[in-house]
């Protein structure tokens, strides 16, 4: 089978397996638990210290300002529904897991919230989140929260986040971005995007799922999120998953090792667009000509539904994404489309398909060559009988 759905899962890379495998070996006998005060233990705080470092580096924050979590859905979650603020911003490009905790607060709390439209292209503008501040402090918000990723899962854009966050911290505003997309696909300095949290996940990058981190720099005091025997400076309580931890900072170390290689992903992606293109003239690529992720391509082709477009990719051996799908298992309609102003035809029709760190030109031929045939069997008697 041919996998290119990374935006929604990458393969385990084999670091993250060897380092994982190693630690289980090596823990059978003497447990993994970094609070105990024994040689094992101490062991074990070593091994976790050493992965914060290592996850910590590939997104250019401090080791200590970060906090392992579950994923990026939980560090999400933690600072869109805990951030002391009060009003919220986020794009309406947003993943689930920043939009569902936000709308929640609002209504639950009160608290005013904008959701900020993406342009055609799917880009987020400085000046458009300015608006959105300056919407929020008519409306009463003297601290606010700015949420606005790195880069998204559907399209792959890629956001002006440091511009965005300068605006945002000259209006007294906090910034948080997810950059689970963007890690590991892009250089990513903490530093350099000037914003107070940033969210990431293992299993985006090549490591396991169920693991991820929230870092906290800059001005954003939260809460802990769970309380118990004050793991992860008290932030979060809770035996540490190690294994995870562990098979997470081998990927990240990889990943940053490889992201010359990602960026040299481009050039199989525009080969495919290429190959989409010649075949259905009508098809849309969506924010091409935006600063894009070098492994996504998003397209649709008026009157193709998604759903039916997978169902042949799978078929075919091949398997891709669409919008919204790592989320619910089922095809709706793409909100972030939706956001981009995208007809409304098009929104439930978009296939994803994200190359990583082990695609090879021959997948990403077999996958074109699956396309084609199954736009020539669905796109009727009109479609160009190519050979
Ligand atoms: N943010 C973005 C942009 C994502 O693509 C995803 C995964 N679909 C998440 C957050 C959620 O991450 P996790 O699976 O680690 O909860």
């Amino acid at each position: 089978r041919v996998y290119l759905d990374y935006n929604a899962t990458a393969p385990l890379r084999p670091e993250a397996a060897r380092a994982m495998t190693a630690l289980f070996e090596a823990a059978a006998g003497a447990g993994t638990n970094p609070s105990s005060v024994h040689a094992d233990g101490r062991a074990a705080r070593k091994r976790l210290e050493d992965a914060r470092a290592g996850v910590a580096a590939l997104v250019g924050a401090k080791p200590a300002d970060l906090v392992f979590v579950s994923g990026a859905t939980e560090a999400n979650n933690w600072v869109l529904a805990r951030a002391p603020v009060d009003g919220l911003a986020v794009s309406a490009i947003e993943h689930d897991s920043v939009l569902a905790p936000a709308r929640a607060r609002a209504a639950a709390e009160g608290l005013p919230l904008v959701e900020i439209a993406a342009d055609g292209d799917g880009v987020v503008t400085p000046a458009a989140v300015a608006a959105a501040l300056d919407d929020l402090a008519a409306r009463g918000a003297r601290r606010p929260l700015v949420s606005v990723m790195v880069a998204n899962n559907e399209v792959g854009t890629i956001q002006p986040v440091a511009e965005i966050a300068a605006e945002a911290r000259a209006r007294g505003a906090l910034v948080h971005t997810d950059a689970v997309q963007a890690a590991g696909k892009t250089p990513l300095d903490m530093a350099a995007l000037g914003v107070d949290a940033l969210s990431v996940s293992a299993h985006k990058i090549g490591g396991p799922p169920g693991v991820g981190a929230l870092v906290l720099c800059g001005g954003l005091a939260l809460d802990p999120l769970i309380a118990g025997g004050g793991q992860e400076r008290r932030y979060r309580s809770g035996t540490e998953n190690l294994p995870g931890i562990v098979g997470f900072a081998a990927a990240a170390e990889a990943a940053a090792a490889g992201l010359d290689a990602m960026a040299g992903l481009g050039a199989l992606r525009d080969r495919l667009e290429a190959a989409v293109v010649a075949t259905a003239p009508e098809a849309v690529v969506f924010a091409r000509k935006a600063e894009r992720l070098a492994n996504t391509s998003a397209f649709a082709v008026p009157g193709l539904k998604a759903e039916t477009q997978m169902m042949h990719m799978d078929l075919a051996g091949v398997s891709v994404g669409s919008g919204s799908a790592c989320s619910s298992g089922k095809v709706s309609p793409s909100h972030v489309l939706a956001a981009m102003g995208a007809d409304a035809d098009l929104c439930d029709g978009a296939l994803r398909i994200s190359l990583g760190w082990a695609t090879t030109e021959a997948e990403v031929d077999r996958a074109a060559a699956a396309w084609g045939a199954l736009y020539r069997r669905l796109a009727g008697s009109s479609a160009p009988a190519a050979g």
